[in-house]
């Protein structure tokens, strides 16, 4: 399947900052699907930016309600309208600082479908949880409860983000991260049938021009969530070229 290599700028950057990494990845790679996810307020001038590019642009969390009460948060529709097709769900910055729940991803990721945006589902485990031996059981009941029915379907992506690799340097080894990987292709296609073997599993962690091409050889590594390097567009571009 096509790769997927997709920048997390997280709360980086000025709009003008913003408009000049959107136009440094611009042109896109040959080899992969590109998508930016700047924060909500450049949404729209970066998709400005990218507009008649092949670089798609996502945002970085929404509400699960359609619209009503709810001061300082974002619908579905609303970053679909200033021009995201995706929207990253569950990361695990939200998950620690917002008490975001599985239950509050899924109802999340049930807005995103309904409102026509290709959710991006992360999921990982903590440091204590990896030391402990209980990886593949925490993801696996993440993905479990985050996941809606007729995510597959959909076209929606899971992004393996182990908390303690993010933005950390650190990176599991590849067997490791082939191990849950394989697990998560199992778990989906119990749930959802063949369909789930066409489903992007990301990888996110640290990922660097460095590292890049021994990860995405692993099998059932469809991508990269990135973060840091995603905001230097040379340092983007070049992971997405080590596919
Ligand atoms: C992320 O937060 O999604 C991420 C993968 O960050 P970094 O690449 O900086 O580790």
């Amino acid at each position: 399947m096509r790769p997927l290599i997709a920048g997390n700028w997280k709360m980086h950057g000025t709009l003008r900052e913003a408009a000049r990494l959107a136009e440094g990845v611009r042109e896109g790679v040959k080899g992969a699907d590109l998508l930016v996810c700047p924060p909500a307020v450049h949404l729209h001038p970066v998709a400005v930016v990218l507009l008649g590019s092949p670089v798609a642009v996502g945002a970085q969390d929404c509400h699960a309600a359609a619209k009503g009460a709810h001061t300082g948060d974002l619908s579905a529709e609303m970053v679909r309208d200033v021009g995201a097709t995706h929207v990253i769900l569950g990361h695990s910055e939200r998950r620690a600082n917002h008490g975001e729940t599985d239950a509050d991803v899924r109802a999340k990721a049930e807005a995103a479908l309904a409102a026509g945006l290709i959710p991006i589902v992360c999921v990982g485990e903590t440091e204590a949880e990896r030391l402990a031996g209980e990886a593949e059981a925490v993801v696996t009941k993440q993905l479990a409860g985050s996941l809606p029915d007729g995510f597959a379907a959909a076209g929606g992506i899971v992004a393996y983000e182990p908390v303690w690799a993010i933005g950390t340097g650190r990176t599991p080894t590849e067997a490791e991260v082939a191990a849950i990987h394989g697990t998560m292709r199992q778990s989906l296609v119990g749930r959802f049938g063949e369909k789930a073997q066409g489903t992007r599993l990301l990888y996110g962690g640290s990922v660097k021009p460095g590292n890049a091409a021994g990860i995405f050889a692993l099998a059932n590594v469809d991508g990269a969530l990135v973060g840091g390097a995603s905001l230097v567009a040379a340092d983007f571009l070049a992971i997405a070229q080590a596919f």
